[in-house]
């Protein structure tokens, strides 16, 4: 069958994935069955199920497999959920959460790439995501509150218009710095309305640029 090396690359892959650490059966499995090659650059389709970063249209990047797995995991993510993300890029983090949550509400600043991704995740038969062309820091106020949040860009510093759209017992994982390296935090919202905050790992993102992009206004 034509599927046959396409599987065991994603099986090598998610091999991978767990031996670094990413051991939740339930993130393993939604990762296995996203096809990560429908989110790459027709350019890079031999790299698609590589464990690597891969540049995306408008200077961005899909992100390495082990973060979307590690920050997947951090997130905790059930399914009764509505998760919040906040840099929709290729779609492909998006389309992970998309089997575990039960909503997705997706912000992208560029409105070309949200447009692609959501072409692609239309050709996958998803149809839990709901997206938006905005300033993603802002969050999304109307959708409000959120039981998960993930920032797949690097906040300058706390994120906190995006911390007050967490429900109580809400988690938010996001990369925070202002330099080419970050720290990932995890942010657990406390009932008496505090933050608990964990540093997970250092990871590499594009950082969360202001406002909307303004290729096409
Ligand atoms: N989650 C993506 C990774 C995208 S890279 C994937 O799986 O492919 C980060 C993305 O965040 C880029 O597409 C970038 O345009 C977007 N971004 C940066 N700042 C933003 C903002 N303020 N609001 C919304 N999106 C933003």
């Amino acid at each position: 069958m034509s599927e046959g090396p396409e599987v065991t690359r994603a099986a090598r892959l998610i091999l991978g994935l767990r031996r670094q650490g990413v051991t939740d059966p339930r993130v393993l499995a939604a990762m296995e069955a996203v096809d990560r090659s429908v989110f790459v650059h027709p350019h890079f389709l031999d790299q698609a199920w590589e464990d690597q970063a891969l540049p995306i249209d408008c200077a961005q990047t899909i992100s390495q497999p082990f973060i979307v797995g590690l920050m997947t995991q951090a997130l905790k993510v059930e399914p009764r959920h509505r998760v919040l993300e906040i840099g929709t890029g290729s779609g492909y983090q998006c389309a992970v959460l998309s089997r575990l949550a039960r909503y997705v509400y997706s912000v992208e600043r560029y409105r070309s790439l949200l447009r692609e991704a959501e072409e692609r995740l239309r050709h996958l038969g998803i149809d839990n995501v709901i997206t938006r062309h905005g300033d993603g820091g802002l969050g999304w106020p109307e959708q409000a509150p959120f039981d998960r949040i993930m920032v797949t860009a690097a906040a300058p510093g706390e994120p906190r218009d995006l911390l007050t759209q967490l429900k109580p017992g809400g988690v938010l994982v996001a990369p925070v710095g202002r330099g080419s390296v970050q720290m990932l935090h995890r942010y657990t919202a406390e009932d008496d309305g505090s933050y608990r905050r964990e540093s997970l790992c250092e990871v590499r993102f594009v950082p969360l640029v202001e406002g909307k992009a303004s290729e096409d206004g």
